[in-house]
């Protein structure tokens, strides 16, 4: 939800000017489609839409913006930042890069046991996350918020300290346990069941494209030839 901002409140137009920016940013990558009449793959429609694959691929574009979000943490010192997946561990280093304390950059692997999504730190990182260091998660989209939650548990677990979580979207109604958290993007997208939605009551076509790429298309992959 955003917030609607009045003439009398100048930090609040100047929030809402910059997350208008960042936005139009997102949809330059490609990333992020508006004003359209989506499928989602749980049956539900809703107006916008974000690939979270395409969100870091423009280097310029993330720089500036890892840069805004070191800027924001640039008063806490922080030792290590801390992120898990492809898209985070890009924009991690953008921020790090920014970020006045000259942080290192450290990365958990996601996985699975017995159906329970996992974080694990590489053994080659266990010596740099010590208790008491100061560790700055960065995440690009906080969508359930579960991977930060595991990535939070799995600093304090060590004895370390969650000095903030950075994001380039968050959707509003998550928990995040109450770190304070900076997201260049905050809002939900309204899902409606089709019985329910307002586009379809307008006619609007449905774009069924994203579920249809979910189902149909394969990733490009090589295989390498049998070794002898
Ligand atoms: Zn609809």
């Amino acid at each position: 939800m955003t917030v609607t901002a009045s003439k009398k409140d100048p930090i609040a137009v100047e929030a809402e000017v910059r997350e208008k920016i960042h936005l139009e940013i997102l949809k330059r990558t490609g990333a992020y489609h508006s004003n359209d009449h989506v499928l989602l793959p749980s049956g539900h429609h809703t107006s916008e839409y974000i690939e979270k694959t395409l969100v870091t691929t423009e280097p310029s574009f993330t720089e500036g913006l890892g840069a805004v979000i070191a800027k924001h943490f640039a008063p806490w010192p922080v030792d290590v930042v801390l992120s898990t997946g492809p898209g985070a561990l890009i924009l991690s280093h953008c921020v790090a890069r920014a970020h006045p304390s000259r942080p290192i950059v450290v990365y958990g692997t996601k996985g699975l046991v017995s159906g329970h999504r996992k974080v694990s730190l590489p053994v080659e990182f266990q010596r740099l996350i010590r208790p008491e260091t100061r560790v700055l998660l960065i995440e690009d989209l906080v969508s359930t918020g579960s991977t930060v939650n595991l990535l939070v548990n799995l600093v304090e677990q060590i004895g370390a300290e969650v000095v903030g979580i950075g994001c380039l979207w968050r959707r509003t109604s998550v928990d995040l346990g109450g770190k304070p958290v900076f997201s260049l993007v905050s809002r939900d997208f309204p899902t409606y069941t089709p019985p329910d939605c307002p586009l379809c009551k307008k006619g609007v076509p449905l774009n069924e494209e994203f579920v249809r790429r979910r189902a149909h298309r394969r990733p490009s992959t090589i295989k390498a030839p049998k070794t002898p």
